[in-house]
């Protein structure tokens, strides 16, 4: 047996040491590992962090990506202090009032200031989701499950009224 480098080029930079006894083995070896999701990835292997994510247990997710990076982001400036669940709670209404004031006085917001803070407000939630040890996508798939049964199809489509005035 022979040790080669293989290289992983699917959305990565990423080269695995295997042992095989020929080159084609061990590029075999590795492609099974790899969709059997036995490699390990992190976040500084993937070559471009706008990659698509087809799945979730095999690739970090845009996501896990975007989270790691404000995480690194309040690390470095030792922010996490400032970060307490009441203190997010106020930063995520503060944050969508500066949203709603990008239509104060007109109903066509300029689309750049309300990217900015929409991009605020979001960020704030992935930070309390975080401090908060919560899964942002579970947490809002099971509030999903409960809005589709209190709002079923046949009694609310075309209706903006409340699921209990229906
Ligand atoms: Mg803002």
């Amino acid at each position: 047996m022979k040790k080669f480098d293989v290289e992983i080029t699917e959305y990565l930079q990423k080269t695995v040491s295997v042992e095989a006894d020929s080159e084609a083995d061990a590029v075999a070896k590795v492609e099974e590992d790899y969709n059997k999701e036995k490699i390990v990835l992190d976040s500084s292997d993937f070559i471009d962090k706008d990659i698509e994510i087809y799945n979730p247990d095999k690739f970090i997710s845009k996501l896990d990506l975007l989270m790691q990076r404000i995480d690194k982001f309040n690390k470095d400036r030792d922010w996490d202090q400032f970060h307490s669940p009441v203190n997010l709670a106020k930063s995520i209404s503060i944050e969508a009032n500066e949203l709603l004031e990008c239509y104060q006085w007109n109903d066509n917001a300029n689309l750049e200031d309300v990217k900015e803070e929409l991009a605020d407000v979001m960020n704030y939630c992935l930070q309390m989701s975080m401090v908060l040890g919560l899964d942002p996508i579970d947490i809002m798939n099971k509030k999903m499950d409960k809005t589709e049964k209190k709002y079923p199809i046949d009694k609310s489509k075309g209706t903006s009224k409340k699921y209990n005035k229906l």
